[in-house]
């Protein structure tokens, strides 16, 4: 059955109460396993990877317990570090190597592989708007190592469709898969794909020992590639109620955060920037999820335009934003994110020295 993502915020916190831990452990790779749904809305800054992991933990599990399910929340953490220390838009350790083209092949935007785990989940990508881990990773393998794309532009094409969209997760896991951000390319064959969606294939351009992938020519299904252009259709912006002496809330694409100053009194203002959608584009699903999303809060107004225009426009003085990297451009007050470990900042070359860390903190 397909998942649908509810946007009403209580029925977010039930999701979060229903979370198991410890069957997550053991299905969590299987594309149909039990997995928690929940980036769509930590992506878009409705609840946190801290307040998921305190629930949890206030079910009585100890961190050691669901150690594998506590990792995952903090590679969430780990990327978007490294999005703070470095431009992930750039090959983070090596140079990814062999590219052919700097496009993404025609048959992955067709859905149309012949290889039916990842046809199937492209289909699904487009429909809900959500891939699940593990097939994010045959389709970026199958695109970077096999196709021999370069990762962006693929990239930003995944990131388009996902309601879950988070440029520093993208970036850093497609860079991942493709030996740029580690020191192998991921690969996966046939089998491990039949195994893990329970599909059946064999003879496929996949189905070859992991001696023989690792060097196969760029097979015919792959060949021909495109250029990724999408539409980007943001709405109108209305004539906005604003009391300039009072402070002003800025929430975007990064920040819905219903709990955030709940109580005080304020312009609670929706920002919708088209230079870093143009950047960064992101389907009508997207948007319309985000709006609503945005009617959790109560009285926010939409504002489709620049940060700048926005506060000159109608003369805004005491203005409060969250941190977050795409967030290049917006001056005022600045309030951090929530983290599970305000403490472990900076750039950790890799997940394992974060987490070992960050552990060493939970475990106190
Ligand atoms: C090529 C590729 C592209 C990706 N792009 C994105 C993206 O744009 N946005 C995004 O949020 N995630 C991205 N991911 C990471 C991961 O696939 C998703 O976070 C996860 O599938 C979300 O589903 P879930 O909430 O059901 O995950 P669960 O398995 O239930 O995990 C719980 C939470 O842990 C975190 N998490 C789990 N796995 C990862 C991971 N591998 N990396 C980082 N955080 C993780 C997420 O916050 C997730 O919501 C990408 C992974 C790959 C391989």
């Amino acid at each position: 059955m397909e998942h649908i993502f509810e946007t009403d915020y209580n029925r977010i916190l039930e999701k979060i109460d229903q979370i198991d831990p410890i069957n997550y452990a053991k299905t969590r790779n299987n594309a149909d396993g039990a997995v928690t749904y929940l980036s769509p809305y930590i992506s878009r800054g409705v609840i946190s990877t801290k307040e998921i992991l305190n629930s949890v933990l206030k079910k009585r599990y100890s961190i050691k317990e669901i150690e594998p399910f506590v990792k995952e929340l903090c590679w969430r953490d780990y990327f978007q570090r490294v999005a703070q220390a470095k431009d992930v838009n750039t090959d983070l350790k090596n140079i990814q190597y062999p590219v052919s083209n700097y496009s993404i092949p025609s048959n992955i935007v067709k859905g149309a592989t012949g290889i039916k785990g990842v046809d199937n989940a492209i289909a699904k990508l487009y429909k809900t708007g959500y891939m699940h881990n593990h097939c994010r990773m045959y389709t970026a393998m199958m695109v970077c190592n096999i196709a021999q794309s370069y990762w962006h532009q693929p990239a930003k094409w995944m990131y388009y469709h996902l309601l879950d969209g988070d440029w520093a997760s993208n970036a850093c896991s497609w860079q991942w898969v493709a030996g740029a951000n580690s020191q192998k390319k991921y690969y996966a064959n046939q089998e491990n794909i039949n195994k893990y969606t329970k599909s059946n294939q064999e003879n496929t351009f996949l189905d070859l020992p992991y001696e023989i992938i690792e060097k196969i020519e760029i097979p015919d299904q792959l060949k021909e590639t495109e250029n990724f252009s999408p539409a980007l259709e943001l709405p109108a912006t209305s004539d906005l109620q604003i009391n300039s002496e009072l402070p002003t809330w800025i929430y975007n694409y990064y920040n819905l955060d219903p709990l955030w100053h709940k109580d005080k009194i304020g312009n609670r203002i929706l920002l919708l920037d088209p230079a870093l959608f143009a950047k960064y584009p992101v389907s009508k699903i997207s948007i319309d999820f985000i709006l609503k999303l945005s009617k959790n809060i109560y009285g926010i107004q939409l504002y489709t335009g620049s940060f700048d225009s926005l506060v000159k426009h109608y003369n805004l003085k005491n203005i409060c934003y969250k941190e977050h990297p795409l967030n290049i451009d917006y001056y005022g007050t600045i309030e951090n994110r929530d983290w599970i470990s305000e403490q472990v900042t900076g750039y950790y070359p890799s997940f394992f020295a974060y987490w070992k860390k960050v552990e060493k903190k939970l475990l106190k």
